[in-house]
């Protein structure tokens, strides 16, 4: 790396230098200049791996809510985002539940997993109800 010119020295190690750097860097030889550069080209790369890592998923790359509309299609917004662990808190949109944090009290959690169990049998009543109701008027 030897020969690089001064004038693009801050492009190359991808900061400002400040007034300490230039007088320190004033009186090195070429040989001591890029070990200066390299130092702060390692430093640069660290900088921009701890941001690469911090990044959250872009927008355009999350997934969908998915809900069923009223219309009968499927939500397009995209779910609530946990943006410590980067990713959806329970993949719904902030109008579909995503907001929600479930049950808390051991008595809730216990009512959602009896409604989890006996769901498909209501429904299964309710569609029997309505047909024998459907049955009746005609
Ligand atoms: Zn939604």
């Amino acid at each position: 790396m030897a020969g690089r010119k001064k004038g693009n020295l801050s492009a190359v190690i991808g900061c400002h230098l400040s007034y300490a750097d230039k007088a320190q860097i004033e009186h090195l030889s070429p040989e001591q200049l890029d070990t200066w550069v390299d130092a702060r080209l390692v430093a640069k790369h660290a900088r921009q791996a701890e941001r690469e890592k911090s990044r959250l998923t872009p927008k355009a790359q999350r997934p969908d809510c998915g809900a069923t509309t009223r219309a009968g299609g499927r939500c397009r917004a995209k779910p609530v985002w946990d943006r410590e662990r980067n990713q959806p808190r329970n993949g719904r949109c902030r109008l579909h539940g995503g907001l929600s944090t479930g049950a808390k009290t051991p008595e809730g959690k216990r009512r959602v997993l009896e409604c989890l169990k006996l769901g498909p049998i209501a429904r299964r009543e309710q569609a029997a109800a309505r047909r024998a109701k459907a049955e009746a008027e005609k």
